[in-house]
């Protein structure tokens, strides 16, 4: 559209020419966020990105960061300027060879304005060099780098990018990811994906480690944890390589039960396979932080991080097969939105309930039973937040979680095992390294199970107060003996 008002000039004649001739729209300014309805902000418009390769040097000892990183992406429109997001103090933007300016736009948004306008379709190759101290820079509030007593984590929902690498940072724009890291010998690197260096020498007294994740990734979910660890390599039946590693700082005890849990991995991925579909990446394993390093756990892509902290009374295997079943839900299934959260923390949730019913320690229509009339009674205030819309203040609400996890139930219970299991399986394998909405999934929802779900989810994602399910004649149910390991592995789980 051009928006021109009509007096007569030379520049009007000349629109109106280069209109009927066919060319195309004046170029155009890409658009400052993704259409995100939570996170107006968040992402950018005007172009697709394809690859990010990312180039960093970092001293622990000074938590100073210097990077460069080359953005691969095709432009969707023709663009006279572009958004990235991004909070480290930039000191050179290159756009196809050329030098761009560059300004800052509150806090997370660098504008790009490149040498010459870019042709819709077109390659876009975006050389972005920084240097800064990610721990002293706040952004929308907060800071997500987080600087610890060896190192640090850049792990984080839905924020964390902006402290490491511009990007485009919304969940519907995946790339693959090569990450490769200089720090003193000595210092370990964990990323996601395949290592292609392992504390390779570079010059006197530094290393390089790389990291390459050939699959499609959201940009939240690439991480960076820095620092010493005990690092165990092994290989999965699939000829996956299987990475994990575990903070030296960990007491002995507690680096055993974190390695108890995380060292089954492998076969709980396995697990998952058989009720979610093939795996969908080409790397495993996990990364247990210092204690209280982090806080929480996450399911970065192909290697979920987890805080020390988490199995310091002992084995959590329940939070590595919360972690584990995201790699399906929200990471190859990423979310369209951020409102839809419950499609990743409610499913998550049910394979916990899944695998204690493999373990026999509850079936999970006793933990829905058990949730529903003891955890979170009628009249309890769990019952006004609504999973389906919480807002972004209660992204991470129990309600998105439980709730959320009660709803696969009764999904389950409505349309049957086996309808319910297809149901999952053509979820995960429809959008495979892509993304889903709530009106997505309830389409391909009704469209297997050949009934109405309209009602059915108004009332449980979007209705505040607790569903009335018939099961208020039954008996209370006694604690399913898996669930003290549940609320464990949420308390680890929360942000
Ligand atoms: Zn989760």
């Amino acid at each position: 559209m051009l928006r021109r008002t009509i007096t007569v000039t030379a520049a009007v004649l000349a629109v109106v020419l280069t209109v009927q001739t066919g060319s195309r729209a004046a170029p155009a300014p890409g658009s400052p966020g993704a259409g995100d309805v939570y996170y107006p902000e968040y992402g950018n418009g005007g172009y697709d990105v394809g690859h990010y390769d990312i180039r960093l040097r970092y001293h622990p000892d000074t938590d100073r960061l210097t990077g460069a990183t080359t953005i691969l992406a095709t432009a969707t429109q023709d663009l006279s300027r572009f958004n990235l997001d991004f909070a480290l103090r930039t000191t050179s933007v290159r756009v196809n060879n050329r030098p761009a300016t560059f300004a800052r736009q509150g806090d997370h948004e660098l504008v790009v304005t490149p040498a010459r306008p870019i042709t819709k379709g077109t390659p876009l190759t975006v050389v972005v060099e920084y240097d800064d101290i990610p721990s002293t820079v706040v952004a929308a509030g907060f800071t997500s780098w987080n600087r610890t007593d060896d190192g640090a984590l850049a792990v984080g929902e839905p924020e964390i990018a902006w402290w490491w690498y511009p990007s485009n940072d919304h969940p519907t724009d995946k790339a693959s990811f090569d990450v490769s890291v200089l720090v003193p010998d000595g210092v370990e690197v964990i990323s996601n994906g395949t290592p292609t260096r392992w504390a390779t020498p570079a010059f006197a007294g530094w290393d390089r480690w790389s990291w390459r994740q050939e699959k499609p990734q959201a940009t939240y979910l690439a991480f960076l944890a820095i620092g010493d660890f005990d690092t165990y390599q092994d290989t999965s039946a699939d000829g996956s390589p299987i990475v994990t590693a575990y903070n030296t700082r960990l007491d002995p005890v507690t680096a055993a039960a974190a390695r108890a849990s995380v060292e089954r991995s492998d076969e709980i991925t396995d697990w998952a396979a058989g009720l979610f579909g093939p795996y969908p990446f080409g790397a495993r394993g996990g990364v247990v932080t210092g204690a209280g390093d982090q806080g929480f756990a996450l399911e970065t892509q192909t290697r979920p991080v987890y805080d020390g902290r988490s199995f310091l009374r002992g084995t959590n295997n329940s939070l590595v097969v919360h972690e584990l079943a995201h790699q399906w839900f929200g990471d190859s299934v990423a979310l369209g939105q951020w409102k839809d959260i419950w499609l990743n923390e409610g499913f998550a949730t049910y394979a916990q309930w899944l695998w204690s019913e493999e373990q026999g320690e509850g079936t999970a229509a006793e933990l829905a039973h058990y949730v529903w009339s003891e955890v979170h009674p009628a009249g309890d205030p769990f019952w006004q937040v609504l999973p389906g819309d919480p807002g972004p203040d209660r992204l991470f609400h129990s309600a998105v979680y439980d709730r959320g996890a009660l709803t696969v139930h009764h999904l389950r219970e409505l349309v049957g095992d086996e309808k319910f299991f297809a149901i999952l399986r053509a979820w995960t394998e429809t959008n495979e390294h892509g993304d889903g909405t709530t009106p997505e999934f309830q389409a391909l929802a009704e469209q297997i199970s050949g009934q109405d779900l309209d009602a059915f989810l108004q009332t449980w994602l979007y209705t505040p107060g607790r569903p009335e399910i018939g099961l208020s004649t039954l008996a209370a149910p006694a604690e399913p003996k898996s669930w003290q390991r549940i609320v464990a592995a949420h308390e680890a789980a929360h942000p």
